[in-house]
């Protein structure tokens, strides 16, 4: 049978490791030039360069035989191991044990001038597996954390390093196998490269997803919900409030004057007053109640099992915090009110119906001078059939 791999066999593997580490190099380049770029894009694009010209240098020695005074696969291998761990850290938010490792790295790479090549060998995988356990940590914490499954892809990858590097040295024991310790070593970094390229792709693909749906049912200014986040949110306690027959609120509210606010200090300005009115009606809200942003200026909070009258107080409260005292934005106080429309309903709820009739209630309140709370009974007023007989 013809030899399926030739002499050189490290060079097709160098093609494989090529064509993944191009496929990742141009995910990562779409990616970096979308408006929200994935966390630790650019220490995952630094590894995956390094780690590429690192195979290089690997094919060459190997597979082309070329001498290198310095042991440039080593020094490569813990360079991009360390470069990963850096990398994972900035993706999860922690930074913590960069300095440490970081000077453990410097070290382990500096030995590699004065170490023989076995015990050099011992020292530089063994560092690579302590920055994979780190890399192992941080990924299985976000993985857990954004319930991502790429991050606990890479996590294997880690976890393969953290195994498979002791059963590498192990070979070194007693009669000391050193070609086939490096071979074992090779072969659990190799995987382990897969593994974190295949999981840092499937990461960000998840993450943007994610980032894509949460658009559409989030708004990107305030962070509240939309329109449509609001039916989804409410989903579970308005069957309640059908099968129980309790009470549901809404109340809409408006800012008074916005177009002013807007001429007079400018839309960035105007956005800033949007976010912290935002914030201020998440402030005043139990966290059963959801509000959201249903147009520019104006706001929807529907609040399960409140009575109309609790809901009256609550944005009489809300009216008063606001227009107590201007709003600082930017070192600029500006005064602002809102008008409040407060219906409310009782057992079945249609949320077109009722946000329509917080609505009207909200408009009587701006015609009745702005800057005040005004109500709409909802409840069917049930009249005794009259049977007088004059
Ligand atoms: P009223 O008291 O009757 O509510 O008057 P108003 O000026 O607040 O209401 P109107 O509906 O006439 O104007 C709303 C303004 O809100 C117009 C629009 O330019 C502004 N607006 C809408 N969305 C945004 C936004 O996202 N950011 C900013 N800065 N302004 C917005
Ligand atoms: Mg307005
Ligand atoms: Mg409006």
């Amino acid at each position: 049978m013809e030899q399926i791999f030739p002499e050189n066999w490290a060079f097709i593997f160098f093609g494989l490791i090529f064509s993944i580490t191009c496929a990742q190099m141009l995910v990562v380049y779409v990616l970096s030039d979308s408006s929200n770029p994935p966390a630790g894009l650019g220490l995952y694009t630094v590894y995956f360069m390094a780690a590429l010209l690192a195979w290089i240098a690997l094919t060459l020695q190997q597979g082309a035989s070329i001498p290198m005074t310095v042991d440039v696969s080593a020094v490569a291998s813990i360079l991009t191991s360390y470069i990963l761990f850096m990398a994972a850290g900035q993706r999860a938010g922690i930074t913590r044990g960069r300095m440490l490792l970081g000077i453990i790295c410097l070290f382990v790479c500096l030995s590699v001038f004065f170490l023989p090549p076995q015990r050099m060998f011992v020292v530089r995988t063994s560092a690579a597996a302590l920055f994979f356990a780190g890399v192992g940590l941080l990924c299985a914490w976000r993985g857990w954390q954004q319930r991502n499954i790429g991050d606990a892809i890479i996590a294997c990858a880690a976890l393969i390093m953290v195994v498979g590097i002791p059963a590498a040295l192990y070979q070194l024991q007693g009669n000391a196998n050193y070609p086939k310790a490096q071979a074992i070593a090779f072969g659990v970094h190799s995987c382990a490269y897969s593994l974190v390229a295949i999981g840092f792709l499937a990461s960000v693909l998840i993450e943007y997803q994610q980032h894509l749906s949460h658009l559409a049912t989030e708004d990107p200014l305030t962070r509240l919900l939309n329109r449509r986040g609001l039916e989804g949110a409410l989903h579970v306690s308005l069957a309640q409030a059908s099968r129980q027959g309790l009470p549901t609120a809404a109340i809409m509210v408006d800012i008074d004057h916005f177009k002013k606010v807007n001429d007079s200090f400018g839309h960035e300005t105007g956005d800033q007053v949007i976010r912290q009115v935002a914030h201020i009606l998440r402030h005043m809200t139990r966290t059963s109640d959801v509000v959201a942003r249903t147009g520019g200026e104006e706001y929807l909070l529907v609040l399960p099992s409140t009575s109309l009258d609790a809901a009256r107080t609550l944005a009489e409260r809300i009216r008063l915090a606001i227009g107590e005292r201007p709003l600082l934005v930017d070192h600029q106080r500006i005064p602002v009110t809102v008008s409040l429309g407060v219906a409310s309903v009782i057992g079945e709820v249609d949320m077109d119906e009722l946000s329509q009739e917080a609505d009207r209630a909200m408009y009587l309140a701006k015609r009745g001078g702005r800057n005040r709370v005004a109500s709409v009974e909802n409840n069917p007023v049930h009249l005794s059939a009259t049977t007088d007989q004059t």
